[in-house]
């Protein structure tokens, strides 16, 4: 869900955005010398995934003051958004701009609240609130960004506002296959290529985010969906960000996909671009294929390839070689995808599991701190795409990062899963009532 924060400049938006994030500030983005360039961040609030969208300073009443490249961004991250909110400094009271932003905003697509920020407390404020009325939005929600007064209530009734969430996301079991680059890396023209050879093509319809088409398809019987991040950037290119929104758009496509295709450069090779991406795909919880393209032109050193990817990204997905181009071993492409979707969908028995951990732990003994030794008891699959492990030790303190590595890819190894991002937690054995 996107909620754009609108308001005149010292109204207290980055303060509110900031504290309705709390810590869990997952992508910022502040172009240097841009800083009223708009920023997004990501938050949860009762299991719903938000994007705060801060137009900074963006004052849309005054049309000569700001490039119009700004203008344009509030604009889009209004148009774009599912909810609203219209910031004010209620004891500065209404500014000259104001009243303008507010009759942009009565024609807004989503919900419209008025914030009254900087409530901070105290008897005799409520008058402060009641100016705020004539703006014609409504009710306006008392709070204070720098105190944290009213916050979560303000993030509740976002919620209540917010359409429901999209069900048939969920509902539909189609594995979703996302296309995901740097600009130039060929993926439309892989793309082309796929829907080239395919006559069962379904629909190919605008995805609901706007950042990305979805093409319906059927690959040798079995249903799929591609998402593909390519062709929207030409239509929308805004001077300057580009490299931003190719990022926040990967983000978003992979966080509705199963599957990611890391499609790279072969001629270019490698880029620390590409591993920023296929990062972002394992935090999405999406398996990552890497697609080695434009093989026809150069000869990269693929063990030398191979082995960095395995390296940098901690899901080591598999790699293929191809040429969308020249069709070269694009059929390989989608079946390792699905295979991907369904790996990462599996469920492990726990009995054999527990043989595994037996295993791993006798091949490569947990670390000890001060004498003491980490001990596992038991472990068993507690979800699936992507799977996540719940595994009881006698003292978490006792695990570090190598052991935990150790164990992940051990797993991945026993299972084929690579390409699969795997979530393990180690939790502290409850001590038995009864003793
Ligand atoms: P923006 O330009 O709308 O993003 O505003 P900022 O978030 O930068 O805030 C502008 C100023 O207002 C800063 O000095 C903040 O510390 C202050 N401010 C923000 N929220 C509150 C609040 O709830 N109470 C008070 N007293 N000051 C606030
Ligand atoms: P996108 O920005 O990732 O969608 O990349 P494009 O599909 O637009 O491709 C960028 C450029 O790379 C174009 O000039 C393509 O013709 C070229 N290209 C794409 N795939 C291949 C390939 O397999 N081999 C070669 N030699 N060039 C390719």
């Amino acid at each position: 869900m996107k909620v754009a924060v609108v308001g005149y400049p010292n109204a207290g938006k980055s303060t509110l955005v900031n504290r309705l994030a709390g810590v869990r500030e997952a992508v910022t983005h502040e172009q240097p010398g841009a800083t009223r360039d708009r920023k997004e961040i990501e938050t949860e609030w009762n299991g719903r995934r938000i994007t705060l969208i801060d137009t900074g300073g963006v004052d849309l009443a005054a049309p000569d003051s700001l490039s119009r490249s700004v203008q344009d961004q509030a604009r889009e991250a209004i148009a774009d958004a599912d909810v609203i909110l219209h910031v004010v400094d209620a004891r500065a009271g209404l500014g000259p701009g104001d009243a303008e932003i507010a009759s942009m905003l009565r024609a807004a697509p989503a919900p419209v609240l008025v914030v009254a920020n900087k409530m901070d407390g105290g008897p005799g404020k409520e008058h402060l609130l009641a100016e705020l009325h004539s703006l014609g939005l409504g009710e306006p929600f008392p709070v204070s960004a720098t105190h944290g007064l009213g916050t979560g209530d303000l993030l509740d009734r976002i919620v209540e506002l917010a359409p429901p969430p999209e069900e048939d996301a969920e509902a539909d079991d189609r594995p979703r296959i996302a296309i995901l680059g740097r600009p130039n890396v060929g993926k439309s023209s892989l793309l082309n290529a796929l829907l080239g050879s395919q006559r069962t093509i379904v629909s190919a319809e605008a995805g609901t985010t706007r950042d990305a088409i979805d093409t319906e398809l059927t690959w040798e019987g079995r249903e799929l969906v591609l998402i593909d991040t390519a062709g929207i950037r030409r239509r929308s290119k805004i001077a300057g960000t580009v490299d931003y929104y190719a990022q926040l758009r990967a983000e978003r496509a992979a966080s509705r996909s199963d599957v990611a295709i890391l499609l790279c450069d072969a001629s270019v090779g490698i880029t620390s671009e590409d591993l920023r991406i296929g990062d972002l795909a394992m935090k999405s919880g999406c398996a990552t294929l890497v697609g080695l393209n434009k093989w026809d032109i150069v000869e990269l050193d693929l063990d030398d390839a191979k082995a960095r990817l395995r390296q940098r990204l901690r899901q080591r997905p598999p790699v293929i070689t191809c040429s969308a181009e020249q069709g070269r071993n694009l059929e390989k492409l989608l079946p390792k995808a699905l295979e991907l979707a369904d790996r990462r969908a599996s469920r492990l028995r726990t009995s054999e599991l527990n043989r595994f951990l037996a295993d791993a732990v006798a091949k490569n003994p947990p670390p000890a701190k001060r004498g003491r030794r980490l001990r596992t008891y038991y472990v068993a699959q507690v979800e699936e795409a992507p799977p996540r492990f719940a595994i009881q030790v006698n003292d978490r303190q006792l695990i570090n990062r190598d052991w935990a590595y150790y164990l992940e890819n051990a797993l991945r190894e026993a299972w084929g899963l690579d390409g699969v991002p795997l979530i393990l937690d180690f939790v502290p054995r409850q001590r038995s009532r009864a003793a």
